[in-house]
This record gives structure tokens, C-alpha cells and sequence, in this order.
């Protein structure tokens, strides 16, 4: 008997039907434009091949005007039509089912031709668009319907006809984006006539036998956004008009509330889907936030939809479904919703990966193979660069020991982990333990290994991590002065007024920290909700409480300080920065840039300004804590001279500077798959 009845009972679409209740939703990864379509395929083919129900691929533009940025994919050319044939096949021989999303983005598109109901420029991007004429707004449709036309001809199961996240069809259905006084704006009737043509003109061309999804937006949490009683009525309409499954979209991407990032609670908005249940006969799926089988289980057992959603969880573990049915729950990598490999890259103009799982795209070029000759590697320090790498080289074959001077597995990522909003981490480092685990690893905690416990190994690789930098400020050593593992790591007692030195990740991190008074709201849905000013869609328009966020009172009075005179926080993730920044306006954080340190007494800091050091100034504070950055720890190699074996040194040890867990993880994993 399988713990997720559920999630793993099939679903009956009439013509066909999906071995199980999971989605992968629809992610862009940059795969299809690099033009490599094997490596496209084997993408896809590595998740069906873990068992996953339906995919989605990452949006396909239906014509130019529509394309999310100038060049992006779409089915325009016989040649396009082969080539992602090469994708479909290699999904049917994995035994999987995969439909492409047909998404026009409408304002959205990052390019000078961007088309829209009106022209009204989105908050998100730099291009006006112009408003579509009625010869316009037929091209766009016919254009769609081919897209779905050639979707079938190259051998997808189905279509996704993307409708919500405020991309083009959700453009015209709010008042918000369509001034339109002609038959396509005024009245809801008029507002939905486009995205209800589209379906019914795709169910049309594709006939019946064909999945069509229509990505639905419940809630969209912008002004002027669809009411509850609209969106009921659209779904319906939908159905109607021929959909086979309606799934969820959260949020239009220019609301100012994070509806993915790592802070939102999970299944943060499953509540919302359960409203739509029964309201249509048609399945609906649920999205956001789910990240688990037990929480997706409990979805389903709780019949807030009939299916779920999960994109960024397939990036971190392809055999997802596979290892829930397995009973191997506990060995599944999870997506920690950080977003630092997959959308900070999308929206850098980089390939899409993952922290946990740097093959992710990568499946054909970072081959984990059995070593054909098994060495004895000895890995020092159980961080995620020494946790990645002897999992890895474990796996390979090698005979690998694992030093770690602490008493449990995880590094910095132990720290991580108490952050308000960084939860997801304590999964990470339990999935890093369960692994080690079910290894031939060789755990040695509590270990400071030195040379003479590394002799006679082949490999030695040096993961010993990263100290505090040390910031020489006059005064540091006193007893109000704090480091960041004082805080985090020892619990050391902070008084109600604390200045932080530093405002890279572990500055922010800090902060979130102290300011945090009891319980987190991530881990209290009612909470974070009040927080960001979310309220039930039935209610209030667009799901927007009237008295807008309301957070709770910061536990302690904060001042973050920089040398550099920029915006604190500029360099944090490119989707996830403004979340933090948020969080700590909202607790009356001052931020002061462009600070000289001068000394600190019993008072709190000194600072000046400038190169002139002018304006002296002193901020009174209980505390100072330290959060200047971070040096390479690697002692240990200084005592290796004499050693014969290979030496390697990953992660902080290599280097410090702008490292993170997905640096260090990637060059784990890379040194260990070439060992
Ligand atoms: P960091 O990002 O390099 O920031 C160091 C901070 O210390 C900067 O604000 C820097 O600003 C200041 N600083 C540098 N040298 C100093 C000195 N000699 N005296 C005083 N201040 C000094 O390092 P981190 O905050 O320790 O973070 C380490 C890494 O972990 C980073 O790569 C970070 O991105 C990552 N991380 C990420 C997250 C996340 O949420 N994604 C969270 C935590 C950590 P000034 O030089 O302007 O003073
Ligand atoms: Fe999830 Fe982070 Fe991996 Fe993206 S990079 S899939 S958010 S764990």
C-alpha cells in the first residue's frame, strides 16, 4: 500500500489517460534555444522516465510579436516541427506525456514590437506596446491556433494555452491592462472574448483526441485585477469552449507579493484552488509552493484540486514521482525554492540549472559514470561542496571517507536553515544525511582530520569552507560585539538595538533573523498572509486586502551599514532581492550606505562618510554584529606538502568571494564526476 494514494492514482481524460496526479508545469530553461535538441530531449526524457504524470514545457512563442524576449522559441518552420519531434519521441520512449505551452506574452515581451489590448506600458519591462487593431487581434489568435495545429503535427499529447501570470490573454480580461471600448474590452463578456476564442478555435483545429490545459489566473493580486465571480465565470466559459483541464496561475508578475520565492509558506495558495473545485466539471490543478509527495498527498487527500503542479521540484530531482512510489520519499533532492540556479538565471540570460541538482540541463554534458578505476578519496568538511562531491564519487564507485569536524552534516547551510523564510533549508540538510546514509560513505563527525589521518588516500579534497572576515574596526573585540555565528549558530542573546556590519546574503540574513519577534510567518499561512496583504479573492477583488500588508512590529530596532554607497541589497538574487528588501522596510530597517568604520565603544559604532571622512556620527546600539564577508579556510593544505595523493580544494576553501551553496554544490559535484 502506497503512502500517496492520491498523488499516485491515475486520472481518466476520456481519450487518454495520465498514470498519476502530477504536472510538471512549465518552466523556461534556455534548453530549446540553444538549438541542441538532444539535449532538449533528454531534458524532458529524464523526467518522464521518472514516472512524472504530464509535462509542460517552457512557453513556445505562437509568432514574433509574441515571443517572451526576440528570439525565442517557437514552432515557425518545418524544421522547428522535427526538431521538436526528436523531444516528443524521446518523452514517448521514456513512457511519459508532454504538451507545449503556447505563451504570448503580450506587454510582457521584451522587445520593441510587444502588442497588448492597450497601450499602457507593464511595470516590468521597458517597452511600450501598441495596441492591437482588430485585424491584430485576429492575427494573434490564428497564429496560436497554428501553434497548437503544429504542436500535434509534431507529435505532443497536448497544448498549454497560457492565460494567466498576466501574460497576453490575462491582459485582456482585467480592466487593469484593457481600456478597449470595441467588441474585445468594456463589458466581462467582451474582456474574455479572446481568451475563450482561442480555446474554442484550438479545440477546433487539434480535434478532440488532444490535451488542451488552459493556465487559469485565480487570483491575480494586482489592482484592478478579475473578481472571484469573473473567474468562476471565465472557467466555466472555458470549459465549455473545450478545454480538458484548467491549471492554476498565482499572482500576474508584476504583483509586489512573491508568490514561489523560498519565504512563501508551502502551498501557500492551494486554498484558493479549492474555492474552483466543483464550480467545473472539468480536472483543475493546483500550483505554488508544493514541493514535497506527503504536502502534495495531502493537496489532493484534502480536495483542493484534482491534480498538482510542480516545476522547479523536477529541476532538483527528475525521479520525483518515481522515489514517492518507491517509498523512497525521503531520497527525493528538494527544491529549497531559492531560486538562485533556475529563474535568477533565466532572468540573467543564463541556462536554467539547479543549486541541489547541477545536472539539471545538463543531462548530456555532466556525466555521472562508474569510475573505471575506484580510488579511496577522502573528503574534508561535510558542507554542500564536501557533501555534493563524496555523494557523487560514492555513487561512482570510489571508496570515499568523509571528515567533518562538527557533529552533524550541512556547514554553513546549518546556519541558513534558522533564518525566518529559510526553512526549506532543514529538508536540504536532511536530504544531504539520508544520502550520506544509504551511501558506502564512511561519516567520521567530530573529526578535524589532519595529515596524518589523510595518508594513503589517492584523492584528497579540501571543502574545509570559509572563516569570518575579519573588518580591523577599532573597538571589535568588546563584549557587545557579535560575529554572525554568534547569532546564528551559538544563539548568543541580542539586545533591542543592534547595528550589522555588512549587508551581503549573511547581513540580510541577519537581519530577517533579529527582526523576526516568535514564530515565522512561512510557517504560519494566516501570518504571511496579514504580511503581505492577501486576502480571500471572493471578497476582495484580485485576493488585495483593502488595508494593504500589515506585518507584524520588528522585534528589536536595526541598523544594516555598507562601505560601498549603493543600494543595500543590489546584488542579492535577481527575482528574490526585492522580497528582502521588502521584509525589512516593512520592520523599519534603516539601511545607511557609503560608511566609513571608526571605532565601536560600549555605545554602539562610529561611523563617518566619504573619503573625507566627514560628518562624524554615532549610532547608539546595544550590539554590533559582524557580518563582513568571509576568507578561505584552508589551513589543511599548508599541511599536505608531503602527501603523494591528488589534492583538490572546492567550495570556500577555494574560494570565499561570492560564494553560495550553488557554487560550492556545482564544484562538488563536477570534481567528484571527474575523479
Ligand atoms: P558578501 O556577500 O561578500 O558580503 C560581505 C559584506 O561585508 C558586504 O556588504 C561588504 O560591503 C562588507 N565587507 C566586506 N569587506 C569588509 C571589511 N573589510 N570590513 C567591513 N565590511 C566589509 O558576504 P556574505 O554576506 O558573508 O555572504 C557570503 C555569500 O553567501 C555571498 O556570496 C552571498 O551571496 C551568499 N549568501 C546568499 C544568501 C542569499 O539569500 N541568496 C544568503 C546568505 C549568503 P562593503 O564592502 O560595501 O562594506
Ligand atoms: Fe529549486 Fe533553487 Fe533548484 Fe531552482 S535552483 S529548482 S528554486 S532548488
Amino acid at each position: 500500500m502506497t503512502q500517496y494514494p492520491h498523488l499516485l492514482a491515475p486520472l481518466d481524460l476520456g481519450f487518454t489517460t495520465l498514470k498519476n496526479r502530477v504536472l510538471m508545469g512549465s518552466m523556461h530553461t534556455g534548453l530549446e534555444e540553444t538549438g541542441d535538441w538532444n539535449r532538449v530531449a533528454e531534458f524532458y526524457a529524464e523526467r518522464a522516465r521518472g514516472d512524472v504524470g504530464l509535462m509542460v514545457t517552457g512557453g513556445m512563442a505562437p509568432n514574433k510579436d509574441g515571443g517572451v524576449f526576440p528570439g525565442a522559441a517557437g514552432l515557425f518552420s518545418a524544421d522547428d516541427i522535427a526538431n521538436q519531434r526528436i523531444v516528443t519521441d524521446r518523452v514517448h520512449d521514456g513512457g511519459g506525456k508532454i504538451a507545449m505551452q503556447i505563451l504570448h506574452a503580450g506587454r510582457y515581451a521584451f522587445g520593441p514590437g510587444c502588442v497588448a489590448p492597450s497601450a499602457i506600458k507593464s511595470p516590468i519591462s521597458p517597452f511600450p506596446p501598441h495596441e492591437l487593431d482588430e485585424a491584430g487581434i485576429e492575427q494573434q489568435i490564428s497564429d496560436m491556433v497554428t501553434a497548437a495545429a503544429r504542436a500535434r503535427e509534431a507529435g505532443y499529447d497536448g497544448v498549454e494555452v497560457m492565460g494567466s501570470e498576466g501574460y497576453f490573454l490575462n491582459q485582456f480580461l482585467v480592466t487593469h491592462t484593457n481600456k478597449r471600448t470595441d467588441r474585445w474590452g468594456g463589458s466581462y463578456e467582451n474582456r474574455m472574448r479572446l481568451p475563450l476564442e482561442v480555446v474554442r478555435r484550438v479545440r477546433a483545429a487539434v480535434g478532440d483526441d488532444f490535451i488542451l490545459i488552459y493556465r487559469l489566473s485565480l487570483i491575480d493580486l494586482v489592482p484592478n485585477g478579475s473578481s472571484w465571480q469573473e473567474v468562476v465565470e471565465l472557467a466555466q466559459n472555458i470549459e465549455t469552449a473545450g478545454a480538458t483541464i484548467i491549471n492554476t496561475g498565482i499572482g500576474w508578475h508584476e504583483a509586489r507579493i512573491p508568490t514561489i520565492a523560498t519565504s512563501v509558506p508551502r502551498r501557500a495558495f492551494s486554498w484558493v484552488t479549492k474555492k474552483l473545485m466543483g464550480q467545473v466539471s472539468i480536472p483543475i490543478v493546483t500550483s505554488n509552493r508544493i514541493n514535497t509527495p506527503d504536502v502534495a498527498e495531502a493537496v489532493l487527500a484534502e480536495g483542493c484540486s484534482d491534480m498538482v503542479s510542480m516545476a522547479r521540484p523536477f529541476l532538483a530531482d527528475p525521479h520525483f514521482v518515481k522515489k514517492a512510489a518507491q517509498g523512497r520519499g525521503a531520497q527525493i533532492a528538494p527544491c529549497i525554492a531559492c531560486n538562485q540556479a533556475c529563474l535568477d538565471h533565466t532572468f540573467g540570460g543564463k541556462m536554467s540549472t539547479c543549486l541541489v541538482n547541477p545536472r539539471a540541463c545538463y543531462e548530456t554534458e555532466l556525466l555521472v559514470t562508474p569510475a573505471e578505476v575506484k580510488k579511496s578519496v577522502a573528503v574534508v568538511g561535510a558542507g554542500p561542496a564536501g557533501l555534493s562531491c563524496a555523494l557523487v564519487a560514492a555513487e561512482r564507485g570510489h571508496k570515499v571517507t568523509l571528515f567533518e569536524k562538527a557533529n552533524e552534516v550541512g556547514g554553513q547551510l546549518n546556519m541558513a536553515k534558522v533564518i525566518p523564510g529559510k526553512e526549506e533549508f532543514i529538508g536540504l540538510v536532511d536530504w544531504y544525511r539520508v544520502m550520506v546514509e544509504n551511501s558506502d560513505i564512511d561519516l567520521r563527525l567530530g573529526v578535524q582530520a589532519t595529515a596524518a589521518d589523510l595518508d594513503g588516500f589517492d584523492d584528497i579534497i579540501v571543502a574545509t569552507g570559509v572563516l569570518p572576515r575579519d573588518p580591523e574596526i577599532p573597538g571589535q573585540d568588546g563584549a557587545n560585539v557579535l560575529s554572525y555565528i554568534d547569532v546564528l549558530r551559538d544563539g548568543a542573546p541580542v539586545g533591542d538595538s543592534v547595528v550589522i556590519v555588512g549587508a551581503g546574503g549573511v547581513g540580510f540574513d541577519v537581519a530577517e533573523f533579529l527582526a523576526q519577534k516568535g514564530e515565522s510567518p512561512t510557517m504560519d499561512l494566516a501570518a504571511w498572509k496579514a504580511e503581505w496583504g492577501i486576502s480571500d479573492p471572493e471578497v476582495d477583488r484580485a485576493g488585495l486586502a483593502p488595508g494593504g500588508p500589515v506585518p507584524e512590529a520588528p522585534a528589536r530596532q536595526i541598523t544594516m551599514l555598507q562601505r560601498k554607497s549603493e543600494k543595500l541589497g543590489r546584488r542579492l538574487g535577481k527575482t528574490t532581492g526585492w522580497i528582502h528588501r521588502a521584509t525589512l522596510a516593512m520592520k523599519d530597517v534603516k539601511m545607511v550606505g557609503g560608511v566609513n568604520y571608526e571605532r565601536i565603544d560600549s555605545q554602539g559604532l562610529h561611523v563617518s562618510f566619504g573619503e573625507s571622512r566627514a560628518n562624524p556620527d554615532q549610532i547608539v546600539a546595544e550590539n554590533v554584529v559582524l557580518c563582513a564577508g568571509q576568507v578561505s579556510e584552508r589551513s589543511l593544505v599548508g599541511q599536505l606538502s608531503d602527501v603523494s595523493a591528488q589534492i583538490h580544494v572546492i567550495g570556500g576553501a577555494e574560494t570565499a568571494g561570492e560564494l553560495d551553496a550553488k557554487r560550492a554544490i556545482d564544484q562538488g559535484v563536477r570534481v567528484a564526476a571527474s575523479l
